[in-house]
């Protein structure tokens, strides 16, 4: 069983989405900028290349378990850009600026058909230990306007499949319940913590 875990990563929505979905296991969750450990550069070209990177460096460095995730937002009618490139999608980490980017692609594409999913990969780094993976995905759609002012990133413009708020209107355990990050973490959680 984990005691302790490196959330690899220097996104606050993220570390503090993750921080909550794992409070209540005992493990002690340590974001990468409390232990100083340094930002890996995204190299890969797939979720899971990049996930297990971040994971496998910050494990060597930190001599602790780690978990990473790499995510994006993948939107059908732009061939599933920005996807991997999501983070980099934005302007200087601007996703106000990002967002209406975005809109402004698919009112150029033309194409009406505005779905889009979010994907999550988690991997798993221990000292000494093949790293193991997860993963979560969430369909939906993107809309004109932002609504709400909750999560992070896209989540004012995304809005899941089957409901009627955007992610940003929901609280953070109504995301997790069924956001791309929230599957992974439960199939992390069942696998780790017999959950
Ligand atoms: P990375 O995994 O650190 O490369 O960054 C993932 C990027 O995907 C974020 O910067 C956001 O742009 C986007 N993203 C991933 N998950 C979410 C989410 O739950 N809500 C909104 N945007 C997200």
């Amino acid at each position: 069983m984990l005691k302790e875990l490196v959330i690899a990563s220097h996104n606050q929505g993220k570390i503090a989405e993750f921080k909550q979905m794992l409070a209540p296991f005992g493990v002690k969750v340590y974001a990468a900028d409390e232990l100083n450990l340094p930002d890996v550069e995204e190299t890969g070209t797939t979720f899971a290349e990049n996930a297990a990177l971040k994971a496998e460096t910050l494990a060597k460095i930190s001599n602790k378990p780690c978990l990473a995730d790499d995510s994006g937002l993948c939107v059908d009618a732009l061939n599933g850009r920005p996807g991997v490139y999501s983070a980099r999608y934005a302007p200087d980490r601007n996703f106000d600026k990002a967002m209406t980017m975005l809109i402004n692609e698919l009112r150029a594409s033309e194409n009406p058909d505005w779905s889009a999913h979010f994907s999550c990969v988690l991997a798993l780094a221990r000292p000494n230990t093949q790293t193991v993976f997860y993963e979560g995905r969430v369909n939906g759609k993107i809309t004109a306007e932002r609504r709400g002012s909750g999560g992070f990133g896209f989540d004012p413009i995304f809005m899941p499949d089957g409901f009627g708020h955007t992610f940003a209107e929901m609280t953070p355990s109504e995301k997790a319940k069924i956001s791309h990050r929230g599957q992974a973490v439960s199939a992390f959680l069942q696998k780790e913590f017999h959950v």
